[in-house]
């Protein structure tokens, strides 16, 4: 970031809410990933904006960044900035059957809040590691649920025009990890979600029912980024990497986890470059039986990630 523009975010954000030449392994699941020059800690949201109108118009090149859970960095990080919207930025309202949840608020929490208020709607969220802001994002979902399903509207920071707006569930694009957000310089900053009241113990029951199915079914024990790949239409892809015999099969600390083939997971001092090379090396194979190029789900950030 040149002179001129750190001035700027100067007068924005204290000066300890900047951080230099930080690992990105530190924000990641996976545990992966060399520095990013800059990140940058907004503590209130018209902090954040003010951040994205500075960044938006200079052309400085910056990530988004949430709770890290869908994302590998390049061992060489990221030559540029990121703003960081996770726990600095959380916080729940309640209005009636609704809850306002700020960006930086990881879904476990509202789930959590959501079960607390004998609200029902969130189970399926309640064990996704991400934020409000990452699941809006990737239309993230479990179990029959997706945020689309509680999703009633969006407020988010259009970067093309600096402009905040507000965005109907019919308006986000919301499909299979999929939304408007991705679509363009969009920046979630909080949204309103629609749920029903219910008994909190039914609710609390049905999340200790999927809490139990993750435990069983997902490597929870190792570092990784969740389903490494989206599934492609009319098969599983944990079902055809395992078909191509990779159940197991490591480069180095980057492995196909033994217990659900869809999870590529680091057991120990995974490298970016090893998980990718892994990762391409799934895709050649589950093409050659199948026909089939698994597309990642995994958003990459940083140079050498190219399939
Ligand atoms: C063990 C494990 C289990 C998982 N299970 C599931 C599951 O069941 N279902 C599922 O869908 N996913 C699952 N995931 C993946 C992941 O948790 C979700 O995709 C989650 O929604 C990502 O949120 P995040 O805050 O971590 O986003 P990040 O990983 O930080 O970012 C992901 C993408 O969203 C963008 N982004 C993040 N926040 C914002 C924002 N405020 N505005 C605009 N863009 C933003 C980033 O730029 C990036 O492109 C799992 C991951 C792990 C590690």
């Amino acid at each position: 970031m040149n002179q001129a523009l750190y001035s700027d975010v100067l007068k924005i954000l204290k000066e300890d809410r900047i951080l230099h030449n930080e690992p990105m392994c530190l924000h990641t699941t996976f545990r992966v990933g060399g520095p990013a020059d800059t990140v940058l800690v907004p503590e209130r949201e018209e902090e954040a904006v003010a951040l994205l109108r500075l960044f938006s118009d200079s052309g400085e090149p910056f990530f988004l960044l949430g709770n890290g859970s869908n994302l590998l960095v390049s061992d060489r990080g990221y030559r540029g900035t990121v703003i960081l919207i996770d726990h600095n930025l959380s916080g729940i309202e309640k209005e009636g059957d609704r809850l306002i949840v700020q960006a930086g608020t990881l879904l476990s929490k509202a789930a959590a809040f959501a079960l607390q208020e004998g609200l029902a709607g969130m189970e399926f969220a309640s064990g996704i590691p991400g934020t409000l802001g990452g699941g809006v994002t990737m239309n993230a979902g479990a179990y029959g649920g997706e945020m689309k399903d509680i999703v009633e509207s969006v407020r988010l920071f259009d970067c093309e025009n600096g402009k905040i707006q507000t965005v109907v569930n019919t308006d986000m694009h919301f499909a299979y990890r999929h939304s408007l957000v991705k679509e363009g310089k969009y920046v979630v900053l909080s949204a309103v979600l629609k749920l029903h009241p219910d008994e909190p113990s039914a609710i609390r029951a049905r999340m200790d029912e999927l809490k139990e199915k993750r435990v069983s079914k997902q490597p929870l024990e190792y570092p990784s980024a969740g389903s490494t790949f989206k599934r492609p239409e009319g098969y599983f892809a944990g079902k055809l990497i395992e078909d191509a015999g990779l159940r197991g099969f490591s480069i180095g600390d980057a492995m196909v986890s033994e217990k659900h083939a869809g999870f590529v997971i680091n057991k120990g001092n995974a490298t970016a470059e090893e998980i990718i090379r892994l990762i391409r090396h799934i895709r050649e194979e589950v093409h050659a039986m199948s026909g089939v190029w698994l597309e990642p789900e995994v958003c990459m950030l940083g140079e050498g990630l190219d399939l």
